[in-house]
């Protein structure tokens, strides 16, 4: 018999102290349509209702002294197994900034895992043995500390979701846009014409395809090579080596 989820391409079991956190991608946008429709399913699991302290708790001092307080074994260690039972063979992920970077390239091997749990740390983090006995990747969203992985899980998932077939509709705009190839998007404009005195470049009226195309190309390549010259390292083609040198050579 068909459910409700016979549609679901991705599943994400989020493990976090602040569920609420999640109704920026619930509630909004791309990602609370991609819900709707059954695209992505999310589901959050609280690691306080595991906590066997009376008062709900899941940190602790950590051994050794040093300041601060760790997230303790047991509420995590029973929510993970909580979330594998929900999501047989799933890849258990812990945000962490000790991670690898996350990139816009990493996106299609996530949306290929079709089943995550995302682990959120808070406070000085997880214990150690978490770490090792529990954790099967770990992944960071940059280089700079948050006071949580729920931003960092929110961002990941944002992003792997607007990639997944059917969740954006016009496949055009993911393939051209900034990290899709090496280049970043062209500037874009829309109406009116004109407006406190600034106008939309003459070209894009035109209506000739092949001269927009060229124009649009030339300004990816030249806003890449002032912002993200890295960006560009042995990947132009003949056509796009030839557009930034014309524009090294005049300016324009
Ligand atoms: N003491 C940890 C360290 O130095 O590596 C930092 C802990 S941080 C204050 C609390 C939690 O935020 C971490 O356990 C992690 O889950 C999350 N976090 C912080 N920065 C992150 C980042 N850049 N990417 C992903 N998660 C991050």
């Amino acid at each position: 018999m068909k459910t409700q989820y016979d549609h679901t391409l991705i599943w994400f079991k989020i493990i976090t102290i602040f569920p609420e956190m999640f109704n920026a991608l619930i509630n909004y946008g791309v990602t609370k349509k991609a819900i709707k429709s059954n695209i992505i399913h999310l589901d959050l699991i609280n690691p306080r209702n595991f906590s066997k302290n009376k008062y709900k708790s899941v940190d602790d001092r950590p051994y050794g002294g040093g300041p601060g307080m760790l997230m303790t074994v047991e509420p995590l260690y029973l929510a993970i197994q909580y979330a594998k039972s929900l999501l047989k063979n799933a890849t258990v992920i812990y945000l962490s900034p000790q991670g690898k970077i996350f990139k816009q390239k990493h996106i299609p091997k996530f949306i290929k895992k079709k089943k995550i749990i995302f682990l959120c740390g808070r406070y000085e983090g997880i214990d150690q043995r978490l770490m090792d006995h529990e954790i099967n990747e770990e992944w960071s969203i940059g280089d700079y500390i948050l006071t949580g992985g729920e931003l960092a899980a929110m961002t990941m998932i944002d992003s792997i979701s607007r990639l997944i077939p059917g969740v954006i509709k016009k496949k055009e705009s993911i393939k051209e846009e900034t990290f899709s190839n090496h280049l970043f998007d062209y500037p874009n404009y829309t109406r009116p014409r004109t407006i406190y005195n600034m106008s939309v470049p003459k070209i894009l009226l035109s209506g000739d395809h092949n001269k927009i195309r060229l124009w649009r190309l030339k300004q990816s390549l030249v806003k890449t090579w002032m912002k993200r010259p890295d960006l560009l390292k042995n990947t132009l083609t003949k056509e796009e080596k030839n557009l930034l040198d014309e524009f090294k050579k005049n300016k324009s």
